[in-house]
């Protein structure tokens, strides 16, 4: 599997060309460079895809679960098989170290596949015999033609994520991966041809988010958007569904506290929090950006914590020894110095950090950023309320319970959070008041497949992860029988 200079679109079975003709740049933004073209699609490529799907769902809903669950794992296992050049990919589009994708990115994409092969063949309706006199069950029944729009920081495992559940349940799909990342979601394509999808299943359209996204997202006969992406762009989307009455999933963005308590294990908090601030260069939304800490260790953490960000290696991705890659786009790259000057000018005090950095070699003309630590801000201020996205953390101390909690909670997001204790009790207090839809107690990025996932405020409606993800995808029917 070689990285392509011309990323194709899937539709139908096939991989084609963008009806109009019209081609985007794809950079790789460890060297700055154009490496490939991708379909600049719109509403014409967008309606092919929707019909192709329209007329294979037929077919495809009523192979048995057994059947669709085989498939899924055929594509779960070539993915594993093409592990090296999928990790190759996503680190040539992203800017992640390739280690990183080898690590988490493409296995995490095959297991998806594999977790909703399993899944299907768990889930069950619900029967109520009432008294021997009436028979009351229900009826789960995929939706038709569903759409997954997924964001440029994790793209084969968020796209997956969308898919597999999607297609399993017997619904077909058009999908959008971001065009900042497009080349994994092309090597699925291919994967899914050699896997025997039938043709029509799934489609990907590759795109701007305002045209191909868009098109996806009004079309009369997409019964489903599963989206995955900035508040903003989520609100845009929720106005153009919610009239239609279409089934919808938003994961939004985060703003997330890691609240560190003076009682906790320090150096294996130390260890973790180094993770959640800067691994993928920051670009998790689970990362923790604001980072609070008791009064009593502030100090402490503040001087330990800076020594070891500043030995964290920023450099050329297909290095080892790089801890963090490239920014994922020379936007992204200017947005996030800007928020650094903006954090500057409200007062912050950057401890380490805070600038560009030129790359060695191939990377001389990449987009770098070093790990940034800031203190000394308000929690109302633009850098503490809004999502940044990138290798940059602030750090603020607290003195109580109860201030810690005003903090964690004093932004409009609810995404994820992250506790130090190692008192238990006070971990389960805390936690039951923290308003995020996934909390962390002494570790982080944990999690069982077959839990929710999913935001509370303006971090998104609605839940994936495990049968939440199935039910999404499928209508359920309630029938009632006389005997
Ligand atoms: P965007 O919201 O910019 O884009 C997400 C996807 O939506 C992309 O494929 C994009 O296409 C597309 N899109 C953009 N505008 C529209 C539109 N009007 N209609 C339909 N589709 C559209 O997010 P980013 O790609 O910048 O990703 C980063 C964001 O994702 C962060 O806010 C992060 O927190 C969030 N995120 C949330 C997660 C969660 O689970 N809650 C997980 C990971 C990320 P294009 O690329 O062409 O713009």
């Amino acid at each position: 599997m070689n990285l392509s200079s011309t990323i194709l679109n899937y539709i139908n079975g096939e991989l084609v060309k963008p009806q109009n003709n019209k081609w985007l740049d794809n950079y790789n933004p460890a060297i700055g460079k154009v490496y490939s073209q991708i379909p600049d699609s719109d509403e014409a490529d967008v309606n092919a895809a929707v019909q192709a799907a329209e007329a294979a769902f037929p077919a495809w809903s009523n192979l048995s679960r057994v059947e669709r669950s085989n498939i899924l794992h055929k594509i779960a296992n070539l993915i594993d098989a093409n592990k090296t050049a999928l990790a190759e990919a996503e680190s040539t589009d992203n800017g992640k170290p390739v280690w990183l994708a080898t690590r988490v990115d493409i296995p995490r994409a095959s297991d998806n596949f594999r977790f909703y092969a399993n899944a299907i063949l768990n889930f069950h309706d619900e029967s109520f015999p009432m008294d021997g006199k009436h028979f009351n069950y229900t009826v789960h029944q995929p939706l038709g033609v569903v759409g997954c729009i997924s964001p440029w920081n994790l793209p084969l495992y968020l796209f997956t994520w969308k898919i597999a559940p999607a297609l399993v349940t017997g619904n077909c799909v058009v999908a959008k991966p971001s065009e900042v990342t497009p080349m994994t979601a092309f090597l699925l394509s291919q994967i899914c041809i050699e896997a025997g999808l039938p043709k029509g299943v799934l489609n990907i359209v590759h795109g701007l988010g305002h045209s191909a996204g868009m098109n996806i997202v009004k079309h009369k006969n997409v019964k489903a958007i599963s989206f995955t992406g900035g508040t903003k762009t989520g609100a845009v989307i929720a106005a153009e569904v919610a009239p239609k009455f279409k089934k919808m999933s938003l994961e939004l963005g985060g703003k997330n506290p890691n609240i560190i308590f003076a009682d906790c294990d320090f150096e294996k908090m130390l260890k973790t929090t180094l993770r959640s601030s800067f691994e993928n260069q920051g670009q998790i939304c689970l990362c923790g950006s604001r980072i609070l800490v008791e009064k009593s260790i502030y100090e402490k953490f503040k001087t330990r914590f800076v020594e070891e960000v500043k030995k964290l290696k920023v450099g050329n991705p297909k290095n080892d020894d790089s801890r963090l890659g490239a920014i994922v786009s020379k936007p992204h790259f200017e947005k996030i110095l800007s928020c650094i000057e903006l954090a500057k000018q409200e007062g912050g005090n950057v401890l380490c950090g805070g600038e560009a950095i030129k790359g060695e070699g191939e990377c001389a003309e990449g987009w770098f950023i070093e790990p940034t630590v800031i203190e000394g801000l308000t929690q109302n201020c633009k850098t503490n309320q809004e999502e940044i996205f990138g290798p940059v953390v602030t750090i603020q101390p607290f003195e109580t319970e109860e201030e810690a909690l005003q903090l964690a909670n004093a932004t409009e997001y609810g995404l994820a959070a992250t506790i130090w204790t190692e008192n238990i009790s006070k971990a389960h207090r805390i936690a039951a008041k923290v308003e995020s839809g996934i909390i962390w107690v002494n570790c982080w990025l944990v999690r069982d497949l077959r839990t929710p996932f999913g935001g509370m405020k303006q971090s998104g409606v609605g839940r994936e992860g495990g049968m939440h993800a199935l039910e999404f995808f499928m209508e359920v029917k309630n029938l009632c029988v006389a005997i």
